[in-house]
């Protein structure tokens, strides 16, 4: 099979976890051939691939040219990583105007004849058509492994699947608890649910598949890397700024108006990774819409 790799505008850790897989690496590329990945070969165009990885999002016409000739070249296109399946961290660049992006970045300086970019931040499937999705921000190893195990022996991919909550080895605390609390505010009890201890943690609403990496490795609780569920996604009432708000105000005692109150930065906290995820934005209530600033959405 021949395998491409590309990075539309990205931070390149997915493909650093491509490099990470240590003896399956050694496996896949004895087996495979990698034919394109301008990151790790010098190789300047592609010409044929089987299955073609890409990460990261569309942020100008550049990348738009980009995406579309890696879906005229490859037989199967796996968006990898969260920016590629839901717009990731860079769809928090729609809560602001562009020219302030710009000019935060690279002050005054003006720009002439580069790329164009686009309207708002969007999923590499509302670009070209997508076969199968691999998110994660990065994608754990293992679980980039099995994926690329499945995808060289011609498995179907998916997008559906279970919550982190599903994979984490955790009981409930005594309620009431301190709250709403953030990883900065202290620590939960090792072993306890850190949602039901007051702390912000989004793996009831996020897919599994890490392992509950955070929460149950590490006790930090999720941030949401994985992106929403399939429930989330699927259910047009689904809501993950109030599903959290219901269950730390019943871990807290406290209404939920004033956990609302509590929460200065409701796009970071709830939408970290999904924000440009056009599923959520289209919702009537329960969607990203209301942080949507830059397009006056
Ligand atoms: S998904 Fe995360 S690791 Fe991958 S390119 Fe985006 S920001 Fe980087
Ligand atoms: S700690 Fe987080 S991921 Fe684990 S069960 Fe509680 S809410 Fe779910
Ligand atoms: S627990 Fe949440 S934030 Fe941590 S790796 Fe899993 S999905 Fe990502």
């Amino acid at each position: 099979m021949d395998i491409a790799l590309l990075s539309l505008s990205s931070c390149l850790g997915c493909q650093m976890v491509f490099l990470s897989l240590e003896e399956y690496l050694y496996e896949l590329i004895g087996g495979n051939r990698v034919v394109y990945a301008p990151f790790l070969m010098d190789k300047k165009e592609l010409h044929h691939a089987d299955l073609a990885l890409v990460e990261g999002t569309v942020r100008n016409t550049e990348h738009f040219l980009k995406a579309r000739e890696i879906r005229e070249k490859a037989d199967r296109v796996v968006a990898l990583g969260t920016c590629s399946c839901f717009g990731g961290v860079q769809g928090l660049a729609d809560l602001y105007p562009e020219s302030r992006l710009l000019r935060s970045r690279f002050g005054d300086t003006a720009f002439e004849g580069g790329p164009q970019g686009v309207r708002r931040l969007l999923p590499l499937d509302s670009f070209i058509r997508v076969d199968a999705y691999l998110p994660g921000c990065p994608p754990v190893p293992a679980l980039l492994e099995g994926f690329l195990r499945s995808a060289v022996s011609g498995d179907r991919l998916s997008r559906e699947g279970a919550t982190v909550c599903a994979e984490c080895k955790v009981t409930s605390p005594p309620l009431p608890q301190p709250g709403p609390r953030r990883l900065t505010e202290g620590s939960g009890e090792p072993g306890k649910c850190l949602l039901d201890s007051g702390f912000f943690c989004l793996g009831p609403l996020t897919r599994d598949g890490c392992g509950a990496l955070c929460p149950s490795g590490m006790g930090v609780p999720c941030r949401g890397c994985r992106g929403p569920s399939g429930r989330v996604l699927e259910r047009k009432g689904a809501d993950v700024e109030g599903e959290t708000v219901r269950r730390l105000a019943r871990a807290t005692g406290k209404k939920e108006e004033e956990i609302r109150a509590e929460v200065p930065d409701p796009a970071h906290t709830y939408y970290f990774f999904c924000l440009a995820e056009p599923l959520l934005r289209k919702r009537r209530s329960g969607g990203t819409s209301p942080y949507l600033h830059r397009l006056g959405e």
